[in-house]
């Protein structure tokens, strides 16, 4: 009972701590009136009660923590005006499920981001970790968060990995599963899988490709490279030539 008084009063600190972060607005003041439409959206849909500080300011995207009732959520936000929509168009040629989606610049993004939520359910069903998707509003997607009130789970690049073999072995499978499920990651490295909770996540869906795609295999050669040379650098027995065989091997 005084735990759980506790930590409703942690709680409540918490929430009013991300309510007031500055950050948040500082960062929202460069989105345009449809983004701070999605949000609004995802507000008042009940996907988000409270906007937290930002996790990450990428390329294209910025990834913010958020409270869904007393839920921690990661929010990602394309910026329509920052993304290379020539580059993202490329990435959903050949997939069957965004045949015909043209090539206006508003419409490519917001495909980009339902395919990231799909690309994550379909992770998840063929036994990979990932981020669970929970919402998706134009450029905007709800998932899952992966860390600690403390901060976001880090990545695989910024920890001390123990066991180098094992991770190796996971995420070696995980490639598999994916290519099983029709996927190619085309972004897979140390700098998008989490260590969180003892486990490990891929995360970062968006630009991951269906085997339809014409550069799918050259995709999954580059992403077979950057981990088998990753964990070789650990100390672990891998090249990208025996991990491409094992992914199309079955
Ligand atoms: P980059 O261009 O840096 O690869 P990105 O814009 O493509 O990034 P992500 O890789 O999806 O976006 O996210 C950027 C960073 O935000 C990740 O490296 C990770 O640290 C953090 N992040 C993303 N999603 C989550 C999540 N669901 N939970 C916790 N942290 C997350
Ligand atoms: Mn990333």
């Amino acid at each position: 009972d005084r735990i759980a008084r506790k930590r409703d009063r942690e709680f409540s600190e918490f929430r009013e701590r991300i309510k007031d972060a500055d950050q948040f607005k500082v960062e929202a003041s460069v989105f345009d009136d449809a983004t701070y439409g999605a949000l609004y959206k995802l507000v008042q849909d009940g996907h988000i009660d409270a906007f937290g500080g930002p996790i990450s300011t990428g390329k294209e995207a910025n990834v913010y923590t958020a409270l869904s009732g007393d839920t921690e959520v990661a929010v990602k936000v394309y910026r329509i005006n920052a993304s290379d929509f020539k580059d993202m168009r490329s990435y959903l040629d050949g997939d069957p499920r965004f045949e015909g989606i043209g090539s206006d610049k508003k419409k490519v993004v917001t495909a980009w981001v339902r395919k990231e939520s799909s690309n994550l359910k379909r992770a998840r069903r063929a036994g990979v970790r990932t981020p669970e998707p929970i919402a998706v509003e134009r450029n905007v997607l709800v998932m899952e968060y992966l860390g600690t009130e403390e901060g976001r789970s880090k990545r695989l690049s910024e920890v001390h990995i123990e066991n180098p073999e094992t991770a190796y072995e996971v995420v070696k499978e995980y490639t598999r599963r994916l290519y099983d499920a029709g996927l190619v990651h085309g972004d897979l490295s140390e700098y998008n899988i989490v260590f969180h909770e003892g486990q490990l996540y891929i995360i970062d869906l968006g630009q991951a490709v269906t085997i339809h795609h014409p550069n799918a295999d050259d995709f999954l050669e580059r992403d077979c490279r950057n981990v088998a040379n990753f964990f070789a650098r650990q100390g672990v027995d891998a090249t990208p030539e025996d991990l491409l065989a094992y992914v199309r091997e079955y």
